[in-house]
């Protein structure tokens, strides 16, 4: 099916600006509380949010296989779980109500007050139940980093991962949406100059720049997918800051991982964008040497090539920029940790949401974690208000953002923003 949606010479009749994330060629999906506190499945086009469920109760979706309530929910999951023709029926239709040559509903004044709504009127919600959550270890530079910086610089990266998309099952109760503050978590943890571990709050908060997709059912209990259909699974991606306490992190992730330290909180940004609108934003993942195992390798362009940016703002000051990554760097691809994740007959289910590790380039000022970008606290980071950073202060904000350019349009991810707090007395 052609995905007409993706057409990039459209133009819609809402007022969309030209350094917008949101043009009628994104069409995401998000859920939001109306002024009149009630809550709906909807999209965004510039800075207007369209209330999906009023737009479907008015007909607007006729000729779509679509039960009555599918947008009158507070979860995506269900319209998740209709399949890759369902959201491509969808994206194609909205576009073609909103494209600027169609009036209407441009002319159906009682309708668009009921549908259309400015962002200021409207609360985003988080847009799935997540039902899993895990978290990979994609990006080569990150491992290798985090391996000199923990471990031993000779042997920084394992035996293990030139062959395995490593991963841990994280924690999903604690992913909140941008906009949520986190409180700094108290913790466990082991200073080198003491010789028994102490309890008390984190001194080293970390965020990681991440991206995080989100999954239709792919298999049931038992059974595998290959790795040619992996990304008729994937609905579409979310910027993920995975909030980490690096104290609590360095003394209890021997032998199992990850656990503590990370599972206080991980932030998204509201709405999820489409891998059908991703599509004009393929390019090429690293080359992979030595090869991977045959149910692990693929052939031509697998990944995307997403900007991204993390800063820090100070309370009452501005933001700094201080990392510029991109997706692309993952040296593990989407499709490959999702098949590698059914290779043993897990199931994975509607609203399962798969974390990319942390995303960091080549050079210095691509690292995505401030464990890196100081190289835990050595190098510390000046800000625009002359203040330092080793690692995250109470009161800073973390904003993480994402978008693809080509001549003709941009597509983004918003922000994904969190507020950290002091830790409770
Ligand atoms: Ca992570």
């Amino acid at each position: 099916m052609k995905i007409e949606a993706n057409n990039p010479n459209r133009k819609s009749w809402l007022e969309v600006d030209k350094n917008s994330d949101f043009p009628i060629q994104n069409i995401p999906f998000g859920v939001f509380l109306t002024r009149d506190d009630i809550i709906t499945i909807g999209t965004r086009i510039g800075d207007y949010a369209i209330d999906l469920g009023t737009l479907h109760q008015l007909g607007y979706f006729k000729d779509i296989p679509l039960t009555d309530d599918i947008f009158l929910q507070d979860t995506l999951n269900d319209f998740i779980a209709d399949g890759r023709i369902t959201w491509r029926l969808v994206r194609n239709r909205i576009a073609e109500i909103f494209d600027k040559n169609n009036n209407n509903l441009k002319n159906n004044t009682k309708h668009r007050d009921r549908i259309i709504f400015t962002m200021d009127e409207i609360e985003m919600q988080l847009p799935v139940a997540i039902g899993d959550y895990t978290d990979f270890y994609a990006s080569k530079e990150h491992a290798t980093n985090v391996g000199s910086i923990f471990r031993d610089p000779e042997n920084a990266l394992l035996p293990n991962w030139l062959h395995i998309p490593i991963g841990y099952h994280g924690r999903s109760s604690s992913i909140i949406p941008s906009g949520r503050s986190v409180r700094r978590p108290k913790g466990q943890m082991k200073p080198a100059h003491l010789d028994t571990p102490i309890f008390g709050p984190s001194k080293l908060i970390d965020f990681e720049l991440e991206m995080a997709f989100i999954t239709t059912d792919v298999n049931k209990l038992g059974k595998t997918i290959s790795i040619d259909e992996a990304k008729d699974y994937i609905f579409g991606l979310v910027l993920f800051n995975d909030w980490s306490a690096r104290d609590i992190q360095g003394w209890e992730y021997v032998p199992l991982g990850p656990f503590l330290g990370k599972s206080f909180a991980s932030t998204i940004s509201p709405w999820i964008v489409t891998l059908d609108a991703l599509k004009p934003f393929k390019t090429e993942s690293p080359k992979q040497e030595p090869k991977p195992l045959p149910y692990l390798r693929q052939k031509g362009k697998k990944s995307y090539d997403i900007h991204l940016q993390a800063f820090i703002k100070p309370e009452n000051g501005e933001e700094t920029l201080v990392s510029n990554s991109n997706f692309k760097y993952m040296y593990w691809t989407m499709t490959q940790q999702l098949t590698h994740h059914t290779s043993n007959g897990c199931n994975v289910r509607a609203g399962d949401m798969m974390g990319s590790g942390t995303i960091s380039g080549p050079t210095k000022e691509s690292y995505g974690s401030m464990l890196e970008l100081t190289w835990r606290g050595q190098n510390p980071i000046q800000l625009k208000d002359g203040s330092e950073r080793k690692f995250i202060n109470d009161n800073d904000t973390v904003i993480l953002k994402g978008f693809c350019e080509n001549e003709k349009i941009r597509i983004g991810f918003g922000e994904c923003s969190g507020k950290l707090l002091a830790a409770l007395e």
